[in-house]
């Protein structure tokens, strides 16, 4: 399987993967989504963006490229534009 380089790289900001922030639906911030961004970006856990890939699935999210990213990028930032879709703006609970 190739992957996509950015599904490995959250810094810098994906500019030119646009359709990711357009695309992120409201309806994918349930409480367990929310509650689990908020908690990996202050707590700078990021061995859970796993988790919140699957709480993203179970909210419908079929963003691949997304769910690609929590999944296998390794050395997530607190700047990681999932966590940038999530909470856009640090936007807190
Ligand atoms: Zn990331």
């Amino acid at each position: 399987m190739t992957m996509d380089p950015l599904a490995t790289d959250c810094s810098p900001y994906p500019l030119d993967a646009p359709d990711t922030l357009r695309r992120f639906d409201d309806e994918w911030r349930t409480k367990a989504v929310l509650a689990l961004a908020f908690g990996i970006r202050a707590d700078g856990a990021f061995d859970r963006m796993p988790i919140l890939a699957d709480a993203l699935e179970e909210a419908g999210c079929d963003d691949l490229f997304m769910l690609n990213h929590c999944r296998y990028c390794e050395r997530h930032t607190p700047e990681c534009w999932v966590l940038e879709c999530v909470l856009p703006g640090g936007h807190e609970l």
